[in-house]
């Protein structure tokens, strides 16, 4: 078996060589904006795509595209339709990075409750005092609104309350009662567990309908003290709401980890405000996550060729 695989961003190596063990010869473009990758797509059987974008544009020059695996879970950088209409299939790794989300998440909510990012800079500079004015808040009793309960909003559900003693309040219009472990709260309505948490935290997919799901209306419905955290997609948030609450300190801060252009310009209205932490898009990436997502992909590609 012959065949060859377009990869234009890096991936763990255990996943090149699974493929070539199997026949495949790598393509690597140069770079991955449309304009090339319009040309690399032309002679490929399979595609093992990161972040960048399959515009229906791209597609339509994949002549043998049988297969877009798509290292990681979201597919909203592909165009899902144009892909369909051709017959590609596309697949993604839906558990393999859920614990690296779920895991930088803790870490976020722990950060942003005892003020860790502040407390560093300010050691740093000289001001130890700084400790009387950064007193925090602990997580044990307090209320974690999930918005969106799948692969990972469930595991930081399950982590959060056996592991931190936090009470787990679920927004999520597509799953019923019944899969819902007994001890944790379900809302049908956003507004009520914006108004009821102490930590926010996203987990939906991007979608027109989850497009600044997050916005000046329903910002303001959050406590005063609530941290609000995104690690699922920047666009799910209107930023320049977001951070004119922050500016106003009418919540207490904002973890995020995605934004709605990525990467973000260096004048990016959050970058002014000591109450956020920022990280580029490291969700999925630990050693374990993209280690599994690279194998995952790559077994969906040499199974499709397979026939
Ligand atoms: P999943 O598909 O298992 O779960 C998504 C959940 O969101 C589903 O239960 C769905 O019912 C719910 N949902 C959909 N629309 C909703 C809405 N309008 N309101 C409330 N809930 C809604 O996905 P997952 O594995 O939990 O991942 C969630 C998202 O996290 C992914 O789609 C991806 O965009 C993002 N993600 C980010 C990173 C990162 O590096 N930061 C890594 C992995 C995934």
């Amino acid at each position: 078996m012959h065949f060859k695989v377009l990869i234009p961003q890096q991936i763990d190596s255990e996943g090149v060589k699974l493929l070539q063990k199997a026949g495949a010869t790598i393509i690597d473009p140069p770079s991955y904006d449309e304009e090339t990758l319009l040309t690399y797509v032309q002679d490929v059987d399979a595609i093992l795509a990161r972040t960048e974008r399959y515009s229906q544009k791209v597609l339509e020059n994949a002549y043998r595209l049988k297969i877009i695996a798509r290292h990681g879970i979201g597919v909203d950088n592909i165009d899902v339709k144009a892909a369909n209409e051709r017959g590609i299939l596309i697949t993604n790794a839906p558990t393999a990075n859920i614990n690296a989300v779920a895991e930088l998440v803790l870490g976020f909510m722990l950060s942003g409750m005892r003020n860790l990012l502040n407390a560093d800079k300010a050691v740093r500079c000289g001001d130890f005092e700084i400790r009387n004015r950064l007193f925090g808040y602990e997580l044990r009793g307090k209320t974690l609104g999930i918005i969106g309960f799948g692969n990972i909003g469930r595991l930081i559900a399950d982590k959060s309350n056996d592991g931190l003693g936090m009470n787990i309040l679920i927004y999520d219009p597509y799953i019923s009662r019944e899969n819902v472990p007994s001890n944790m709260e379900v809302t049908n309505k956003l507004e009520n567990l914006l108004s009821h948490s102490d930590v926010v935290t996203l987990h939906v997919p991007y979608s027109r309908d989850t497009h600044h799901l997050i916005n000046r209306k329903s910002i303001k419905l959050m406590k005063k003290d609530a941290l609000l955290i995104n690690a699922s997609r920047g666009g799910v948030v209107d930023e320049d709401a977001l951070a004119d609450v922050l500016r106003k300190n009418e919540i207490r801060g904002a973890c995020i980890d995605v934004f709605e252009n990525e990467p973000p310009v260096m004048e990016h209205p959050l970058f002014q405000l000591d109450n956020v932490i920022v990280t580029p898009h490291l969700g999925a990436l630990t050693f374990e996550a993209f280690k599994e997502m690279a194998l995952t992909t790559a077994g969906d590609i040499i199974a499709v060729m397979k026939g």
